[in-house]
């Protein structure tokens, strides 16, 4: 059995996501001990433990330690099951990420599926649903399958409660992709969204984007949305010829509208500035469908913890080489090969 440090490098959730992914598309069992060693609050908490069961349903497997604040746990998948799934994570902790511990198996499953995930939809340290739907689907799309995801209710930290369908027409293999050259950025779009707070916050952080960056005004969105807490994202869309990134501003309860949208131009403007194709969050979200597929190569900014981390994970589970080179100051080039 394959055995994991879930303490090692970032030390966080994604060594447990990206091990249960792995070990369904494998179907190699594997033992994961010091589960978030590296977090304040080590152990399964509930959004984990949600892709542990969504992970154990869709691949019928057997699995031990799986209860709250757990740091050790034992999977032994036996297939995987396309099909018709829910799943609520009950709390704010992100659907999203339960979403990505099991789609790269349902990606090139025998069927088509069709989820309902619950839980936070837009919240910090986790893909917001809108980086899943415009950046990171669109690439897996051009590898093969056929995935669409739709937002049925914002769900913002804390309160959570959002919801979203995802429907999985999955191709039998993963193509290799190559991002190599991002292309003349083509449009930018900025909108700021709030729940229960006033629009005007939103205007605030539109007024300094318009400032900062070359949006033109027709681009530029406010508006209030309906969710069950109070919320506040700032999405700035860079779309180039070759692909489109999302830089994605949280408000915060006594953070200025003004930092917030200053920090989320700083993340645009450091992106535009490298001119690579691949952000700090897509590079460490690519690795596992580029190492599946067998192959493929991007360039990215300089890799974050999370990436080298999800790496190492991934080469415990598939035969593959994986190097990361410095082309330039703050250019990096990824390549996977098998
Ligand atoms: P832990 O629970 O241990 O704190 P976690 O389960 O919340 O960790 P991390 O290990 O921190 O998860 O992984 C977060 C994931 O969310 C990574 O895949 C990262 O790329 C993604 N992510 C975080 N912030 C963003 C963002 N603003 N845009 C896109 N993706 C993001």
């Amino acid at each position: 059995m394959i055995t994991i440090n879930g303490s090692h490098g970032e030390g966080g959730g994604q060594i447990l996501r990206s091990s249960l992914a792995l070990s369904l598309i494998t179907g190699k069992p594997f033992c994961i001990e010091g589960i978030r060693g590296k977090r304040k609050k080590p152990g399964l908490l509930r959004q984990h433990l949600t892709a542990v069961k969504a992970a154990v349903e869709i691949g019928k497997a057997i699995v031990s330690g799986n209860a709250i604040g757990s740091s050790r746990l034992e999977f032994t998948p036996s297939g995987i099951i396309p099909g018709k799934y829910h799943f609520a994570v009950g709390t704010a902790g992100s659907a999203t990420l339960v979403l990505q511990t099991i789609l790269p198996a349902l990606l090139s499953a025998e069927g088509e599926s069709e989820l309902i995930m619950e839980g936070g939809t837009h919240n910090p340290w986790a893909p917001p649903f809108d980086f899943l739907a415009r950046v990171f689907l669109p690439i897996i799309n051009s590898m093969g399958p056929t995935v669409s995801a739709t937002l049925l209710k914002y769900g913002f930290y804390p309160a959570g409660g959002g919801k979203f369908s995802v429907t999985i027409i999955p191709s039998p293999e993963l193509q290799p992709i190559d991002l190599l050259e991002r292309g003349e950025v083509e449009s930018y779009k900025a909108e700021a969204i709030v729940s229960k707070i006033p629009v005007s916050i939103g205007d605030r952080e539109l007024r300094v984007v318009a400032d900062k960056l070359p949006v033109g005004y027709g681009s530029l969105v406010a508006r209030e949305v309906s969710s069950p807490g109070p919320g506040n994202i700032l999405q700035i869309e860079v779309a180039s010829a070759n692909v489109t990134e999302l830089f994605i501003g949280f408000g915060e309860k006594g953070v200025k509208a003004e930092r917030v949208a200053s920090s989320t131009v700083r993340l645009a403007r450091e992106y535009i500035t490298a001119n690579v194709p691949v952000g700090r969050y897509l590079a460490d979200q690519l690795l596992l469908p580029l190492a599946i597929a067998g192959g493929g190569s991007f360039r990215t900014l300089s890799p974050s913890n999370h990436t080298l981390t999800n790496i190492e994970v991934l080469k415990h589970f598939l035969d593959v080489e994986v190097t990361v080179s410095e082309l330039e100051k703050n250019i990096y080039e990824i390549n996977i090969t098998s």
